[in-house]
């Protein structure tokens, strides 16, 4: 039996509240969040989604799983935070909290003592997450953000494999068209401050599925969330489903880089989010604010395939502007 919020779960338990959080400067929010105990025995699954104010297809998909799934259905139970940033999804604000403009995805393990966002990263961790035996972080891309459907899991740095092994086959069974590895540090993207690596950094396998995206839901987006998770449940041996689906295309990135602008300007883009590319290849350009001179341009280094863009044609210096997986290694 597990203990929550200070409150003890029982079997056959359903339910969903808010939790009140502050910081010392006087800013509250909530965290919604929710129940399902199974009346068989099982493990811990929690469901986090709305990190990310306008990422919408995550936060659809878990409220429908909370409508769905039965208690007496389940072995184990199922905790989630549909809204991870609750102020942000109440006032349509992309990537940062309105309270203190921090980005929840950059703070973890947060700061009990820091601001909200710290302090709802620290919550989310240490009292959410921590009661969990799996944790999956649905994402997809925020109001400007474009993207092709993959999955992030995280490599321990004390290559403690049999928390990866667990993060690669919950990846596996999300069923996306690419997985990609992350470290804290070493020659790959860092995925320092992110809530995937600090709660694999815990001990318990978690996977952060990227779906989505320019602040629009479908039913699409939303299905392919939901049937993920699903796929999860099944795997764990927690909800069986008849309708489990599995990719046989799926692809294992060899490695996953972004690309920064150097300059302001306007952001051309030459290819879309699942383009196969070759290296050498130009991707993108920027050019001054009268489309005329080239300020800087996008080679690939290694054959891949682009995998997020900045969808909008304005950037800022230090802006991210491109995502990329390679692939087999050819470079
Ligand atoms: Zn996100």
């Amino acid at each position: 039996m597990i203990k929550l919020f200070g409150e003890e779960i029982k079997p056959g338990m359903k339910f969903f509240k808010d939790l009140p959080v502050s910081d010392a400067k006087g800013n509250s929010t909530v965290l919604p969040y929710y129940v399902i105990s199974g009346e068989k025995d099982g493990p811990v699954l929690c469901v986090t989604s709305g990190v990310h104010g306008t990422e919408y297809p995550g936060v659809a998909a878990n409220l429908k799983l909370y409508q769905d799934i039965d208690p007496k259905d389940l072995a184990g139970t199922v905790i989630g935070c549909t809204m991870c940033n609750y102020e942000a999804f109440a006032h349509k604000t992309s990537f940062v909290n309105p309270l203190d403009k921090k980005n929840l995805n950059d703070v973890f393990p947060g700061n009990p003592d820091g601001s909200i966002t710290e302090v709802i990263a620290t919550v989310l961790l240490h009292q959410l997450v921590s009661c969990a035996d799996y944790h999956i972080d649905m994402h997809s891309g925020d109001s400007i953000e474009y993207l092709h459907p993959y999955v992030f899991y995280h490599r321990n740095s004390d290559r403690r494999t049999e928390i990866d092994e667990k993060a690669h086959a919950m990846a596996r069974a999300y069923a996306l068209d690419y997985i990609a590895v992350t470290e804290s540090d070493g020659p790959g993207a860092s995925d320092i401050g992110n809530f995937y690596a600090s709660v694999s950094e815990l001990g318990i396998p978690c996977i952060q599925p990227e779906i989505g995206g320019i602040g629009l839901v479908d039913e699409k987006t939303r299905s392919l969330h939901y049937q993920g998770v699903r796929n999860v449940l099944d795997l764990l041996g927690m909800l069986r489903s008849d309708a489990v689906t599995t990719n046989s295309g799926q692809v294992e990135l060899d490695s996953f880089y972004r690309l920064r602008s150097g300059c302001n300007g306007v952001y051309n883009r030459f290819v879309d989010p699942g383009d196969r590319f070759v290296k050498g290849q130009k991707l993108a350009n920027i050019t001054d604010y009268h489309g005329v001179k080239e300020l800087e341009a996008f080679y690939a280094e290694a054959d891949g395939v682009v995998l997020w863009t900045m969808a909008g044609l304005a950037t800022r210096k230090n802006d991210t502007l491109l995502a990329l997986g390679v692939i087999n290694g050819r470079s």
